[in-house]
């Protein structure tokens, strides 16, 4: 008798389970049935913003493979608006109700994939009925802000309450509809996940795109008139507007597997081994945002929940089960974004982690130029490094430009990956012709500032 694969969410980090299983195991091998509460499979959540801007098309475009492909060409029992409420580990079956016709089924299981991703983070003011107010999570998210953005009267006013990058990316594509922008943030600076100094140059420049930046600002409620949102209400006072974003971050979505009794580690995730298999618990697996996984230069678990780790575990847990043999060894923390032309990376430890981490370290900021000085369209670019003393091995890297400084974190996201030194980077045999980087890339000039600061005891 063929054995039963069930798959809990029907994005990223589960359909990649799914198909990487159906490529090695035939349906009278294995049989899988994925349960996804929602309207879509395998969606960008990633391209939302970009598809409110304008920039892209969707919903549609945004839909990698729908549920009649995974039927059609994977032989996946693909079950939508279905959303499993319970996970009985002892029976190996999990419940899942039927959310359009009512009714619950139970489906038995020899493998469990648990892929419920992550549930973004609403305040108790944010948790209301006020028109007007929208979490950015999935294309049904995206899909009510557009249609709220061309009613009638169009918004004109909007307000992004949180300045991680979704919030900042929602605040582009807001800007780019013509929208006049408000950006509101707890802390000191949006941007968290670069270091202050780093923040700023963002800051400055959404500042110049024409955001108003309201930071240290906590939101305390709504405004409301005829039931439609009028204004954000901070301690200094209200904000007037049409519409409300909410970038608030995530937590990972973990009710189910913690009812269940699934391990959950420090960070409040899963927990997983390095083949994506829940510890203690044979025959289940989760990957994606619902995961903690291991930071490969602090050594402490961490909840990154991107979509680049959600797919690469989603494999990792399909190959498994498929038979083969497949890890995921962890993270450094690599993202980039942009607001209009400025772009943002960053990889590995700001200094605070560095700091939390008890490493002992330099810290550089190197100023130069995305091209070579005479080239048309050069622009500046700034990278900082932080490299561990007296060591020299790079913990950390990000940068912010103008043009070519997102993807160029890459270099050093592999540099970090492979232990090297600022030293041992000062040699790196990187790409040069006019249009594409000075003769000095900007890289190896903050590579040898590091080195210098590690010399002279400076940073
Ligand atoms: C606006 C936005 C922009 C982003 N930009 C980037 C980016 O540029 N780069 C990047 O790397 N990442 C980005 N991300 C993050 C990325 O989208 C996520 O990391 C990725 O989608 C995680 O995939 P996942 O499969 O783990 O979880 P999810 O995408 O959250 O999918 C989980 C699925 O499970 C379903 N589900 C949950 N519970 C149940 C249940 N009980 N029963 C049935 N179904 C259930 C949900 O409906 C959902 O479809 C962005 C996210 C957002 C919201």
């Amino acid at each position: 008798m063929a054995q039963r694969l069930i798959v809990i969410g029907g994005n990223a980090a589960g359909m990649a389970a799914a198909s990487q299983a159906r490529r090695r195991r035939d349906r009278s091998d294995l049989e899988i049935v994925a349960f996804e509460r929602g309207h879509f499979t395998s969606y960008s959540s990633c391209g939302i913003p970009y598809w409110i801007s304008g920039t892209v098309s969707g919903p549609e475009e945004l839909v990698a493979r729908d549920p009649e492909t995974f039927r059609r060409r994977f032989d996946i029992d693909v079950r939508m608006r279905h959303e499993v409420v319970a996970i009985d580990l002892d029976r190996r079956e999990v419940t899942a109700r039927d959310l359009v016709r009512g009714g619950e089924v139970r489906e038995r299981f020899d493998e469990l994939v648990y892929a419920a991703g992550a549930v973004p983070l609403r305040p108790a003011w944010a948790q209301t009925d006020v028109e007007g107010v929208f979490g950015m999570q999935t294309l049904d998210d995206g899909a009510a802000l557009r249609d709220w953005l061309e009613s009638d009267p169009a918004p004109r006013r909007a307000v992004v309450v949180g300045g991680g990058y979704i919030g900042v990316e929602m605040a582009e594509a807001l800007l780019l509809r013509g929208l006049s922008v408000t950006l509101v943030e707890q802390a000191d600076q949006p941007m968290s996940t670069v270091d202050g100094d780093m923040a700023e140059l963002v800051v400055e420049a959404m500042r110049d795109l024409g955001v108003h930046i309201r930071t240290g600002l906590s939101v305390s409620g709504l405004e409301e008139r005829d039931g439609r949102v009028r204004g954000v209400v901070t301690g200094e006072g209200t904000i007037p507007t049409d519409v409300v974003v909410l970038g608030l971050g995530v937590r990972p979505n973990t009710d189910l597997a913690a009812d269940a009794g699934l391990p959950l580690g420090p960070s409040g995730a899963v927990r997983v081994d390095r083949r994506m298999r829940v510890p203690d618990t044979p025959g289940v697996w989760a990957a994606g945002d619902c995961v903690e996984c291991l930071h490969r230069v602090s050594g402490m678990p961490v909840h990154v929940p991107l979509g680049t780790h959600a797919n690469k575990q989603g494999r990792v847990a399909g190959i498994n089960i498929g038979g083969g043999y497949a890890t995921f060894t962890g993270v450094i923390g690599t993202a980039v974004t942009k607001v209009c032309d400025l772009e943002v990376g960053r990889t590995g430890l700001r200094e605070t982690d560095a700091r939390a981490a008890g490493f002992d370290f330099v810290s550089v900021v190197a100023e130069s130029t995305s091209r070579a000085g005479y080239y048309p369209g050069t622009r500046p670019m700034t990278v900082k490094l932080i490299a561990e003393r007296p060591s020299g091995r790079l913990l950390g890297a990000q940068i912010v430009g103008w043009s070519e400084a997102a993807k160029r974190i890459d270099g050093l996201a592999v540099a970090l990956w492979n232990g090297m030194t600022v030293d041992e980077m000062t040699a790196l045999d990187l790409g040069y012709a006019p249009p594409y980087a000075p003769v000095w890339d900007p890289v190896l000039i903050a590579a040898r500032k590091a080195v210098d600061a590690l010399h002279d005891g400076a940073g």
